[in-house]
Order: structure tokens, then sequence, then C-alpha cells
């Protein structure tokens, strides 16, 4: 049994899923049992998948990548994590710095660090996560301080995926005084760099065969052109980096939830209970449906925000709305699946119990599940708009006014750098009244115009050209229409 059918998955990713999918059956699933026991990074099975063109390869043709798209890199997820969490995390996280620089950094940095990437030469990894906490972007504590033409990073960073097996990562580091959504960028960052220290994450229950690692930056220097993007705006290139990494998440939930069903009705059914099988009882065969009734509305909701972050509709609603169902979902299809298993599913070295343990991971990494409803509640979309922060009410509802009226009269700003026409004041009063940074309208009618808003908001002053908008508010400008 397979559950992960082609079904949902666009046709120009069903030769690729079909390759990741043999690969995962010859090459993931007969290790799994071993690098969950020893914690092993399956550096083999990583050089396999880079000989074959299945790691790595989340990056453009040109600089030797596969050109994936999301629904590419989905299609691939959901066959590794259904073979292994562990191995599966490893193989994918490869390029995970490389997906970074590929969304928002120039043609330099990826002409210099990508191609290796592609070719199988080198492994990346991101740093965002810091020992105080990891789910609030805007006050990470590691600093970047501007030193001629370097930067000198120092600070530590906590569960770095590839920390110590990496080649080169992308940290994430405050560049302003203050911490703040404008006040952070983010660098490629050579692990070999004097100052780069990286102590592996050992122990854990489960993800065994991937990496983390604490990393400490003391001092660590690096020219200012490893700096992905404009200075400030890695916050911003990072939540739309998320957007993307987010439905990869889901996807892993998806494998997990696959590999757990597969698992708990091959054991039903061959369980023999006295003179039935475990199978035979009405309320297995009720609990059965259940959990595949969950994961075919999970895998279904997954999809479709796959499809739209690709789109650019809403990006953020949906990537976090089925990242938080389907890895809710999968640690419960997996705590059942270990239930009926009885006594067998609780010794460690069976694939239910492998499952079950690393269940509990992807509803807590890129972001906690409690985190996913804040932003699918914040960028809820609706007709008339929605808000990011609600200084009160009644400001809310005045900006909103403000803003349909300014949106309404500005008739040809759609991308275009320049105030709106005619209605300038009104956006600075709507701005003005809101507080910084308090809002953004998200009206698909009015998309152009809405995005063109969000950067005035997010920028205090107005960028002068299409680049320096760039430079500055990348997330904005960069999403696709
Ligand atoms: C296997 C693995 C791989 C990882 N890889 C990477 C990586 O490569 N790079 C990287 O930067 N990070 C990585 N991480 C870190 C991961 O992204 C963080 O663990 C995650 O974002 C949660 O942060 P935290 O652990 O600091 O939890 P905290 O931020 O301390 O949150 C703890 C708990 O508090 C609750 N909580 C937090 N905020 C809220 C809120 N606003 N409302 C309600 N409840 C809340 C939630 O229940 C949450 O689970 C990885 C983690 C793991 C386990």
């Amino acid at each position: 049994m397979n559950l992960l059918s082609t079904t949902p998955v666009p046709s120009d990713a069903h030769e690729l899923k079909a390759r990741a999918r043999a690969f995962a059956e010859e090459e993931i699933r007969p290790r799994a049992a071993d690098h969950d026991a020893t914690e092993a990074f399956p550096h083999e099975v990583l050089s396999a998948a880079q000989n074959v063109g299945l790691a790595g390869q989340y990056v453009p043709a040109e600089h030797g990548g596969g050109d994936w798209t999301l629904a590419h890199r989905l299609a691939v997820v959901e066959e590794w994590f259904r073979a292994d969490g562990g191995i599966g995390l490893s193989l994918q996280l490869a390029d995970f710095g490389a997906k970074v620089l590929t969304m928002h950094g120039d043609e330099n940095q990826q002409a210099e660090w990508l191609p290796a990437v592609t070719a199988g030469e080198t492994i990346t990894g991101l740093a965002a996560t810091e020992p105080r906490g990891g789910s609030d972007l805007a006050r990470m504590g590691t600093v970047a301080q501007r030193v001629g033409d370097d930067y000198v990073l120092d600070g530590e960073k906590y569960w770095t995926s590839n920390g110590e097996v990496a080649d080169w990562i992308v940290v994430y580091a405050r560049t302003g005084e203050e911490p703040g959504h404008g006040s952070y960028s983010l660098f490629v960052v050579p692990t070999d760099a004097d100052g780069y220290g990286a102590e592996p994450i050992t122990e854990k229950m489960g993800l065994r065969a991937s990496q983390q690692a604490r990393v400490t930056l003391d001092g660590v220097r690096v020219p200012a052109s490893n700096r992905i993007g404009g200075e400030g705006s890695g916050f911003y290139n990072l939540a739309n980096f998320f957007n993307y990494g987010r439905i990869a998440v889901a996807g892993h939930a998806t494998g997990l939830a696959a590999a757990a069903i597969e698992a708990a009705w091959e054991y039903v059914h061959d369980r023999e209970l006295y003179d039935a099988t475990v199978a035979d009882n009405q309320t297995v065969q009720h609990r059965l449906v259940e959990m595949r009734e969950g994961f075919e509305a999970a895998r279904g909701l997954t999809w479709q925000a796959c499809e739209r972050v690709m789109a650019g509709e809403d990006p953020a609603f949906w990537a976090s709305l089925a990242k938080s169902h389907a890895t809710r979902t999968a640690e419960e299809i997996a705590r059942e699946a270990v239930q009926l298993h009885g006594g067998e599913g609780l010794k460690s070295d069976t694939r239910v119990n492998r499952v079950f343990r690393d269940a509990k991971y992807p509803s807590i990494y890129e972001g906690a599940n409690a985190v996913q409803r804040d932003l699918a509640y914040g960028h809820w979309p609706a007709e008339w708009g929605s808000v990011y922060s609600r200084p009160s009410w009644r400001v809310q509802w005045l900006s909103h006014a403000l803003v349909s009226v300014a949106t309404r009269s500005s008739t040809a700003c759609s991308n275009r750098v320049g105030p709106p026409h005619g209605s300038a004041s009104v956006v600075w009063l709507a701005w003005l009244a809101s507080g910084e940074r308090a809002f953004a309208l998200i009206d698909s009618s009015y998309r152009a115009r809405v995005l063109y808003l969000r950067m005035l908001f997010s920028q205090p002053t107005m960028p002068s050209s299409s680049a320096a908008a760039t430079a500055a508010c990348p997330v904005i400008v960069s999403q696709p229409e």
C-alpha cells in the first residue's frame, strides 16, 4: 500500500515523484532503523541522492539545479518522509540555505554559491532559532556589526540543521540598533570561518538521522557581499521563504501519516488475536477509516495550499494553515497507529514507533503550531482586508476605511514605484492612523495596489526606484502576481 497517490500532484511532478519513491524504497527505507539507532548522519544516502539528481536540486537550472517548483519539492519530501523522517530531513535540508539564496540572493551570490550545491559538493543550512527562542523572528539576539567592507557576527544559534556537517549556512542576525521587523539581515557564513563553532545536539527522540547543532558565532567576519538582500530585509525575506518551507513541512506530516496508516493496516490484518485478526473488530475498522479521513483531508489541504503559495494567493495564510493542520493530524494518526499495535508499537525498533517519535517534530519546527495559528489569523483573507497587528478596534476600522478609499481612488499604481495617483495623502494618513507597519490590506481585486501599500507601510521613506524598492522590501515586490 502507498497512500501518496498522484491525484493531487500536478502532472509535471509525476515523473520526479516516481523517481523519489523508487529511491526511497531502495535507499532510504532499508537504512531507516540503523540510522535511527545510531543517530549517524546519512552521508551515503545523501551522496546517492545527489548523484541521481534528487538532493540539492531546489535551485534554478542556470546554476545546475533541477528548477524544482514548490510542487516538486512537496512531491519528493512526502515520499522521503514516508520512507523515513530522519533521513528524509537530511536529504531535503542539503539545499536549505541554497533555497534562501535562490529566492533572495543576487546574481553574483547565486553564481558563487549555488553550483557546488547542485553538484553535490557542498551542504547548506539556515540558522535563525536561538537558545532564547525560535518562534519570534523579530526578537533574535545574534548581532552583525558593519566594520568597513565586512560584517562581524556574534551570537548563538540553536537547533541549526546541518550546523556541523554544512559547508555554509545562512545566518539571520540583527543589523539594526533595536530589535524590530526592519532590523535583521541574512548572511552567507562559511562554516570554516574563524569563530564559527558547532556542537551537535544528540539524544533526540525522533528524526535521529538528521543533524542539528548549537552554533556559536564568535567574531565571525564575512564580506558585506555575503549579505543576502538589502540591510534590514532579513525578516521579510525569511518570512517569505518560510511560506515555502512550511508547505514542505506539511509534506513531512503527510508522508509520516501515510507511513503510520500503512503500518497500522498491515499490523491489524496480520495480527492473529485468539480466533480472529485485530482487524476483525468493527471499532478497529472504524479507527482505520478515521485515520484515512484525517490523512486525506490534510493532504488535500496541503496540496491546495501549495498551489496557492505558488500562485502568490495569501501565501502566509495558506502555508500556516496547512502546516498547522497537517502536522497535528500526523501526530494524531501516529498515536492511533501505535495504539493499534499494542505492546509491539512500544518497541523503539518498529516502523510505527519510529514514525510516532518523528511525527512529534513537524508541529514544532519552522515555527510552533501556536505561532502558525497566530499567522493564519493575522493573514486571514477577507473581503475588506486583514490586519497584522491591531492597535485597537477603533484605529483598525479607521485605517480600513482610509485604505479602502485610498485603494479605490488610486487608479494606476500596480507595482510601479511612486505615490498612488491622487491618493498619497490618504495613504499616508492611513499609515499614521494605524501606526507603523500596523496593517496590510489583503484584497484580491486590488492586489497590485495593496502590495504597493504594504511596501509603503513597511518603509518610512519612499523608495526612489524599483531597484531600491526591491532592496528595501523584497518580500513585497517579489511577490508573484
Ligand atoms: C529537528 C529540528 C530541526 C530544526 N532545524 C532548524 C534549522 O535548521 N534552523 C533554525 O533556525 N531552526 C531550526 N529548528 C528550530 C525550530 O524552528 C524551533 O524549535 C521552533 O521554531 C520553535 O522554537 P523554540 O523551540 O524556541 O520554541 P519556543 O519559541 O520556546 O516555543 C515553545 C512553545 O511555546 C508555545 N508558544 C510559543 N509561541 C507562542 C505563541 N505566540 N502563542 C502561543 N504559544 C506559543 C508553543 O507551544 C511552543 O511550542 C529546528 C528544530 C527541530 C526540532
